[in-house]
């Protein structure tokens, strides 16, 4: 349990790299990404937001409506000003597409942007790989640039590689890019604060420049990130073994959540409801955004013991074939 240094395990910074960039990335090969160790998703966000208010003080970022309510309080706490972008769709409970595409082409060029790499909390939408082509597309003529918060890698699909394709998307055309990576779901680590930061650079050079910039972030914040989950994670995804024995695992995970959706939905349907619940199966990875109101969350609440976020945001995770039925029963009730 020695200190790692202070932009952490090389191991683990490696094995990151290949699940977000891609196993034989031209970009990891130039050495041009500057990457640190984490503290897990929200250490990463924090650390770009320092790292974006120390040398672009007059940048701002664009948070999508809604978002993980923490990043509202990350890029506050960096004190760098924030905007929102249009992202969710009430009415369809699905991808507001076109108003989106409007708040890119609106916002100043050269805006920073934080996108959801897969499995969006807490709506559970994502944009297809077409729209995604289009907002890369927008994103070049406006040379915004995209910071991917991926703190689901492999919960969307089931498989990680898959879950990557946002990400490969930008890197395609060409898009410098940053990257939040977090461990805590996708290797169940939550609480060892596993995640890497990673930023694409111009060449090597400015790579080095960059990460030791993030290092000098580090130092005064933690010192160095925590030592025993990058073992876990860099022991895994090194072994062929274990790591054939992990995306097994975390495709296990997300059929179930799958399957759950399903048997929501199907639940919801016998009950004979009235209402459209395609949102349920339509919408990916461990969340789902209901649509009910804080005041039938409440009722769930007092009078069904179900507990869930005050915004409709049910944790996927939670349902299983036991309790389904009284899920179901219980929302059928709340639309009576
Ligand atoms: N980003 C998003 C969108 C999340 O939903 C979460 C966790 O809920 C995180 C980041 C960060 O989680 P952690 O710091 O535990 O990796």
């Amino acid at each position: 349990m020695e200190y790692l240094p202070m932009g952490g395990s090389i191991k683990m910074i490696d094995e990151s790299l290949k699940l977000a960039y891609g196993e034989d990335s031209e970009f990891i090969n130039d050495k041009r990404i500057a990457a640190v160790q984490a503290l897990s998703g929200t250490g990463a966000c924090r650390l770009f937001a320092d790292f974006q208010r120390r040398f672009l003080p007059d940048s701002q970022i664009y948070i999508p409506t809604p978002t993980w309510s923490n990043h509202h309080n990350i890029w506050r706490d960096a004190q760098v000003p924030q905007r929102t972008f249009t992202y969710y769709h009430p009415e369809s409970r699905g991808l507001d597409f076109a108003g989106l595409m409007d708040d890119i082409k609106n916002a100043p060029n050269g805006s920073f942007f934080l996108l959801h790499a897969c499995a969006h909390n807490p709506t559970g939408v994502d944009p297809t790989e077409e729209q995604w082509r289009e907002i890369s597309y927008q994103f070049k003529v406006k040379n915004h640039f995209p910071f991917f918060d991926m703190a689901y890698q492999g919960f969307a699909s089931g498989d990680p590689e898959r879950d990557a394709k946002a990400i490969r998307i930008f890197l395609e055309d060409g898009h410098q890019i940053g990257c939040a990576q977090s461990y805590a779901k996708n290797m169940g680590l939550y609480g060892q604060r596993a995640g890497c930061l990673s930023i694409l650079c111009e060449d090597e050079m400015q790579a080095v420049a960059v990460k030791s910039q993030l290092q000098q972030i580090a130092r005064p914040m933690y010192s160095n990130p925590p030592v025993h989950g990058s073992l876990v994670v860099s022991i895994i995804l090194n072994d062929p073994e274990l790591k054939s024995l992990w995306l097994k695992e975390v495709k296990g995970m997300a059929d179930r959540i799958i399957g759950m959706r399903k048997a929501l939905k199907e639940n919801l349907e016998q009950l004979g409801s009235p209402l459209s619940w395609d949102h349920i199966t339509n919408q990916i990875g461990m969340f789902c955004y209901s649509g009910m109101t804080p005041e039938q969350v409440d009722r769930l609440t007092n009078e069904y013991h179900i507990y869930m976020t005050r915004n409709g945001r049910i944790s996927m995770a939670g349902v299983t074939t036991g309790n389904v039925a009284y899920l179901a029963n219980a929302i059928h009730e709340m639309f009576a």
